[in-house]
């Protein structure tokens, strides 16, 4: 967009999408800037429904450099101090309340749990601002993650079949088919190893920086996969815009 596309898009009740990734290890087959890609094809989805609603929606250029500590032994992870997330979240949201955007939406594709409570900090201190309304998905967590399938629900859910769908889907170019198609299943649960204080992938049984089914995923199932983020994103945004969808804040 030109400045002036943007100055006429803003207003109370415009959504500005921030798509959050981060630039870390996923699988042999997989790029580094995978979550980016994710999060981007999650933004245009909510974009899209939200301006069928006649929502008037905008999708900001990614946040591609954020916090990837348990990727942080892989070649070409780049990981920023949490504070650093936080302070550039806030920064965002502080200069779009000035361009008068209603709501900022954060389309968030990285789980790292370091990275979850820098952006939790981040919309903490967003909502005692009261501009602009925040909506973040955490989708981590319930009720949102009861809706990204088994591997996502089991936590193996780190350059899986979950992630490797929406790839397929959205860049298929970038996905190194010889290596993926041979990639044996590793169910080991990033959920349960966080929650037992491991702290890197290797420790959580990913010797690799992947886990969950990568074999068997489909270019089919990430575009359904992104239809539902899409309606995850839509449905938070609703509602911050109040609009009763019944759904938590
Ligand atoms: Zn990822």
């Amino acid at each position: 967009m030109t400045w002036e596309e943007a100055r006429d898009v803003a207003g109370p009740r415009s959504v500005a999408i921030l798509p959050v990734g981060a630039i870390e290890a996923h699988g042999p087959h997989l790029p580094l800037e995978t979550d980016v890609i994710i999060a981007e094809a999650m933004a245009r989805a909510a974009a899209t429904r939200l301006t069928a609603r006649g929502v008037r929606a905008v999708v900001l250029p990614p946040l591609a450099y954020t916090a990837a500590p348990f990727a942080r032994g892989f070649g070409g992870t780049l990981s920023l101090r949490p504070e650093t997330v936080t302070a550039t979240v806030l920064d965002i949201a502080a200069t779009l309340a000035h361009q008068r955007f209603g709501v900022m939406a954060i389309a968030n594709a990285h789980l790292d749990p370091a990275h979850l409570a820098s952006l939790d900090a981040a919309v903490d201190a967003i909502r005692r601002d009261r501009v602009p309304a925040v909506a973040f998905p955490n989708l981590a967590a319930k009720p949102w993650a009861l809706r990204l399938g088994e591997e996502f629900k089991s936590g193996a859910c780190h350059a899986g079949r979950f992630e490797t769908s929406i790839v397929l889907a959205e860049r298929p170019e970038l996905v190194r088919e010889d290596s993926r198609a041979g990639l044996p299943s590793n169910p080991a649960s990033l959920s349960r190893a966080i929650r037992d204080g491991k702290k890197t992938f290797e420790e959580a049984g990913g010797a690799l920086a992947y886990f969950g089914f990568p074999a068997e995923a489909s270019a089919e199932e990430g575009r359904a996969t992104v239809e539902v983020l899409g309606a995850i994103l839509d449905e938070a945004v609703q509602a911050e815009l109040g609009a009763g969808t019944g759904q938590p804040k």
